[in-house]
């Protein structure tokens, strides 16, 4: 199990993986952005920093503490944004924000979401919904300042 949430065991694995060790953890130099945001109900940190020029994100990194989704959420959505345009990132942010509500996803579009897809059986939770998404709050509100700083470099 993690924590209270029962998945299927190979999707346990992947998320204990990623908790246990975590891509993408530390500090970014040059950072453009970086963005905290909290979980209260769970005790969930997440900070994400993002290095990004021409309208790309050449560098994501994080840190945090909390329960395993929080973390192993993070994790793997940094994996998916290097490389990603500003665009390409919101677009991923709405795809995991639609699977943790329940909407149905066609292969195709769900395989874009890479080990994310391990956490397809929160949705099922409402109250870890929350945990799942934070790291992806922080890349919201990140994009959006790059945005309005210009710092994208587009
Ligand atoms: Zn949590």
């Amino acid at each position: 199990m993690v924590d209270d949430v029962q998945l299927s065991s190979l999707y346990q694995q992947l998320i204990l993986e990623h908790y246990r060790s975590p891509r993408n953890r530390g500090e970014l130099d040059p950072c453009s952005v970086e963005v905290e945001r909290l979980n209260p109900t769970c005790g969930d940190q997440v900070v994400l920093r993002l290095q990004v020029g021409d309208g790309v994100i050449r560098e994501a990194r994080f840190d945090g503490e909390g329960c395993s989704i929080s973390q192993a959420a993070v994790s793997m959505m940094t994996c998916l944004l290097e490389g990603a345009t500003l665009e390409e990132a919101r677009a991923l942010a709405d795809r995991f924000t639609a699977l943790m509500h329940g909407k149905e996803e066609r292969r195709q579009e769900l395989r874009q979401l890479g080990d994310l897809r391990a956490l397809q059986g929160v949705s099922r939770f409402p109250v870890r919904i929350k945990c799942a998404l934070l790291g992806f709050e922080a890349l919201r509100v990140a994009l959006d300042q790059v945005e309005e700083s210009g710092a994208s470099g587009a």
